[in-house]
């Protein structure tokens, strides 16, 4: 299957050979994107498919498609459309352990919205208060990602750098919830 192949061509940890146990997931760290999209419906659209497509700058990496556990709304409005403990391809990496958090928008044209700082808080509270979630992490963290004792990924030259969900979002979600003293960015 797709996530089986993928994870194999990517984790530098060898895998058990049964996607069931391989494709699930025990999470550790949360991932924040922005779709760049101006709405739920047309992020919905593009993480349906099982298979990527149109996308040149990622089919290197695999004919998985990209996806994401959570799908937040400009006006806040929190959508799962994955399970938690399931892996989804949303962040280079990190996939064997984060949940991804895709906020419907995107500099310049859909700006993020103060609704999407707080409905991103408190989703990323509920989740570290159900799972042992240490790192919090922007997608275009790059440096923290790579660096993190996590971290997983075979091909050195398989990399991308994404601006998305930007400094001034993550600032807002991290002061929000700083009491949980999550590591990253
Ligand atoms: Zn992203």
């Amino acid at each position: 299957m797709l996530t089986e192949a993928y994870l194999a061509a990517h984790r530098t940890t060898a895998l058990s050979g049964d996607p069931a146990i391989d494709t699930h997931m025990a999470p550790r760290a949360i991932v924040l994107h922005w779709t760049g999209g101006a709405t739920a419906s047309s992020a919905w659209n593009t993480f349906a498919p099982a298979t990527l497509s149109g996308r040149a700058e990622l089919t290197k990496g695999g004919a998985l498609n990209v996806g994401a556990h959570y799908i937040v709304d400009r006006d806040g409005r929190i959508e799962r459309i994955a399970p938690e403990d399931r892996v989804v391809r949303h962040c280079i990496g990190l996939n064997h352990v984060a949940i991804g958090i895709e906020n419907v928008g995107g500099d310049p044209t859909w700006p993020l919205t103060q609704a999407q700082v707080d409905a991103d808080a408190a989703l990323v509270r509920d989740i570290a208060s159900r799972r042992p979630i240490r790192w919090l992490y922007g997608h275009s963290e790059s440096a923290a990602i790579e660096a993190s004792p996590v971290f997983e990924e075979k091909d050195p030259t398989y990399r991308n750098a994404k601006p998305d969900p930007g400094a001034a979002f993550m600032g807002k979600v991290r002061a929000a919830v700083a009491d949980l003293g999550l590591e990253g960015g």
